[in-house]
């Protein structure tokens, strides 16, 4: 009902039309616009049947992904991911013995045992990533979906929809999986391992949350709350945004008109609006630099300290891939090798060459140098491999003096450098790849006279 969507937002002018009734060959004009959250190029979006995707024409970003029945769809995965995570959070996760002595632990336990050891932060981050923000976020699709399927969209749907994007990098069910199996292959030959039931419903939950967040589309869910308000009078397809003045919101997509000088924010999902990400490439640096030095203590350290028959011995992350050449294990041995050694420094590198790289003169390369952007985001996370394994040992091993496993301080410096460069590919703008750099300031394209 128009009427009752003009009431829900007061931010939008009365005479805004929500449904364009103009004839469709004004309508093209402004209807369905989005500038690419990658190059900031605008394009108008095609009508799309199930199934198929919109990309950008300059650099082949995609847009907007349409699948069948998307409520139903994202409403059936959330509702059976949720129990899924219910049965893997209710039964013994996984049991060693040796020797007639063993440990049975259940998957909280993988969290609160850190916390025990005096590594809280740890603890919080693995119990965060791996159940309690994937929680909040199948509750939130069911909320948002149910509201969408009943049709009358809950309160705080608005919110509820804008937090969920922000969420999704953030749960990290998937690598956990990988760092349970690495971690079972690491004891496999020392003593018995039983899974439990809660391993399975564990594997499940991942699969499934991992395509709760793929049947999430954001363009047509927007369209169901909020409806499409028109793009700013005058909008030409085929230009970047930044040169119109104006700039293609981050989460519900809409092309909002930029006041200069002035914070804007989305006239639809009312998130924040700004031409380029504020100060991108000094947060950045920041984060860069950070993550480089908690890079050093994450390899001097000890990550977890294995007391055997009352022998006790340290191992560093390279030291424990080396152990585990020696044991055979080659394969367990590359997973931990990549995930710990080359997919941070690679993500170091990579972006801190893009970082010098927009600020030369010349953009060759900007295709490549955007892929190499979304290959350093998405590997990112599966980092994380290494401390997951250190959680789950630590958890699991406990026969006192027979054979017990401790973390050691490398552990928090190690996962305080996954966060560190996951949030510095955050804060890295990919539009800068494109913009044709400025001779004075390269910093930030629309930058306040004012404000340095
Ligand atoms: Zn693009
Ligand atoms: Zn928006």
């Amino acid at each position: 009902m128009p009427d009752y969507r003009l009431m829900k937002r007061p931010t939008l002018p009365v005479n805004t039309p929500l449904v364009d009734c103009s004839p469709p060959e004004v309508r093209s004009q402004r209807r369905r616009l989005r500038a690419c959250h990658e190059c900031d190029w605008i394009s108008a979006l095609p009508p799309l049947a199930s199934g198929e995707k919109a990309s950008c024409p300059r650099c082949a970003h995609v847009l907007v992904k349409r699948h069948r029945y998307p409520a139903q769809r994202s409403m059936a995965l959330a509702v059976s991911a949720l129990i899924a995570l219910l049965v893997a959070i209710s039964f013994p996760f996984v049991s060693f013995s040796v020797s007639g002595v063993g440990n049975r632990i259940e998957l909280a336990q993988t969290a609160t045992t850190l916390i025990a050891f005096h590594q809280p932060i740890v603890g919080i981050i693995v119990i965060m990533t791996i159940a309690v923000l994937p929680a909040v976020y199948l509750l939130s699709v069911i909320w948002l979906q149910f509201g969408l399927l009943s049709g009358k969209p809950l309160s705080f749907s608005r919110d509820i929809a804008r937090s969920l994007a922000h969420l999704t990098p953030w749960m990290m069910a998937d690598v956990f999986i990988i760092g349970a199996l690495v971690s079972l292959i690491k004891i496999a030959g020392m003593a018995d391992i039983t899974l439990g039931v809660s391993f399975w419903g564990f594997c499940v939950f991942a699969i499934l949350l991992l395509m709760t967040t793929q049947s999430i589309d954001a363009d047509w869910m927007w369209f169901s709350l909020e409806g499409e308000p028109l793009a700013p009078e005058g909008t030409q397809t085929g230009a970047t945004a930044a040169s119109q003045h104006l700039t293609g919101c981050p989460t519900c997509g809409l092309i909002n008109a930029l006041a200069p000088g002035q914070k804007s924010r989305c006239v639809r999902c009312h998130e924040k609006l700004h031409p380029r990400l504020p100060h991108s490439l000094q947060r950045t640096w920041a984060l860069l630099g950070a993550a480089t030095i908690m890079y050093i203590p994450a390899n001097v350290y000890p990550i977890m300290t294995t007391t055997s028959l009352g022998h006790s011995g340290s191992s560093t992350i390279i030291g424990g891939v080396v152990e585990l050449m020696q044991m055979g294990s080659w394969p367990v041995a590359a997973v931990i090798f990549i995930a710990s050694v080359i997919v941070p420094v690679g993500k170091l590198l990579a972006l801190s060459w893009l970082c010098i790289a927009v600020q030369r003169s010349d953009r060759p390369n900007t295709i490549s140098r955007t892929k190499l952007y979304r290959v350093t985001e998405f590997i990112g996370r599966w980092s994380m491999v290494d401390v997951f394994v250190v959680a789950i040992l630590v958890a699991l091993i406990r026969a006192g003096a027979l054979m017990s496993i401790t973390p050691g301080p490398a552990a928090l410096a190690f996962g305080s450098v996954v966060v560190l460069t996951m949030l510095a590919a955050m804060t890295f703008d990919p539009r800068l790849i494109w913009d044709a750099p400025k001779p004075s300031s390269t910093a930030s394209t629309h930058s306040h006279p004012g404000s340095h």
